[in-house]
């Protein structure tokens, strides 16, 4: 891929990547970069310090906080498909000096409204067809292997739901360094390939956006359950085949209607064979509405747990994890019907 200004590009969202990649630039995926901060309670205090409100979203204001803790000049902000609070935030960073080019993926998933996007995008990046073709298929190529350690998780069982995570939400931005990132998911490959089986645990799907509790998989291994489907980690990833990166972006699921998620959630329950699913929504966010629908279409046990700074798990959403796990376990060995 070409040699740029090797400049940072800050992401509030999964965006065509391969397009900042190809401009030889650096993605950095401001949600990751803020939740695998050390300080990433002073950004929240330092936001709402500066007047943004108590009920505002903590990755908001995680993302304002640590855009500027990084000296970032320069952002592909998701102005459609993601978050209305993303407009306000990058407002406010427009004037602290950030440059912004504003991204929208059409919520109807219109190819020819989509493609004209990317061309704006490709040409902000003053990139060619070709050179984002070539990044495209070295991305894919890795991919390929966070793909890999996917199944392996659900399919091998050697693989833990954190590891999962971690790896899924990473392809986002490849964590700035595609050929770094692909030598760690090689050695990560190596290694888990020579183990031995977790023990069976419960079988969970994880949905929602990530957490911004900072122990719940680890939470959840130690009550016996085993998340064996990070639903919106995965989209990030891209788990398609296709050359055709306007078809990419239209297959990935996450920007569009939540009838297009739930396709994939149902889908992904039968492959993996899935107990019992934990809905994750963020204090404040308008997709914990996206519940009821849920609950309406989907016939598995249903655990709902709102997460609002980034801390470990409280008291008493464990204690509610708890009974969800145990519930899954003993319905498992016939002892609760339904
Ligand atoms: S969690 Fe919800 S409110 Fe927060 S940034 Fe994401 S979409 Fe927006």
């Amino acid at each position: 891929m070409k040699r740029g200004d090797g400049q940072k590009v800050g992401l509030t969202t999964t965006i065509p990547v391969e397009i900042v990649f190809a401009a030889g630039k650096v993605p950095v995926d401001l949600n990751n970069r803020f939740i695998t901060n050390p300080q990433k309670e002073s950004f929240l205090a330092k936001a709402e310090a500066i007047g943004f409100p108590r009920n505002t979203c903590g990755w908001i204001k995680g993302i304002y906080g640590v855009t500027l803790a990084e000296g970032i000049t320069e952002m592909v902000a998701v102005t459609q498909g993601d978050c209305s609070n993303t407009h306000a935030l990058m407002e406010v960073l427009q004037t602290a000096g950030v440059r912004i080019f504003p991204f929208a993926y059409p919520y109807d998933q219109d190819r020819h409204l989509l493609a004209l996007q990317i061309e704006r995008m490709m040409e902000h990046f003053g990139v060619t067809q070709e050179e984002v073709r070539e990044a495209k298929e070295t991305l894919d190529r890795v991919r390929g292997k966070v793909h890999e350690i996917d199944r392996l998780t659900w399919q091998e069982g050697v693989v833990t739901g954190n590891e999962n995570h971690l790896f899924l939400v990473s392809t986002s931005d490849m964590n700035g360094d595609w050929q770094a990132f692909e030598g760690e998911a090689d050695r990560f490959l190596a290694e888990a390939t020579g183990r031995r089986p977790l023990a069976d645990g419960v079988r969970l799907g994880y949905l929602g956006v990530p957490p911004i509790f900072t122990d719940l998989y680890d939470c959840l291994e130690e009550l016996g359950g085993r998340v064996v489907f990070n639903e919106l980690q995965r989209q990030f990833s891209m788990p398609f085949t296709t050359d055709d990166i306007v078809e990419q972006y239209r297959q990935f699921t996450y920007p569009y209607s939540f009838f297009i998620r739930l396709e994939d959630i149902k889908e992904e329950i039968r492959r993996r064979g899935i107990d019992g699913l934990i809905h994750y929504c963020q204090s404040f966010c308008f997709r914990q509405v996206q519940d009821i629908i849920l609950r309406q279409e989907i016939k598995l046990p249903i655990l709902t747990i709102e997460g609002d700074r980034p801390a470990p798990v409280d008291a008493r959403t464990r204690l509610r994890l708890e009974s969800f796990v145990e519930m899954l376990r003993y319905r498992g060995q016939g002892w609760i019907y339904g």
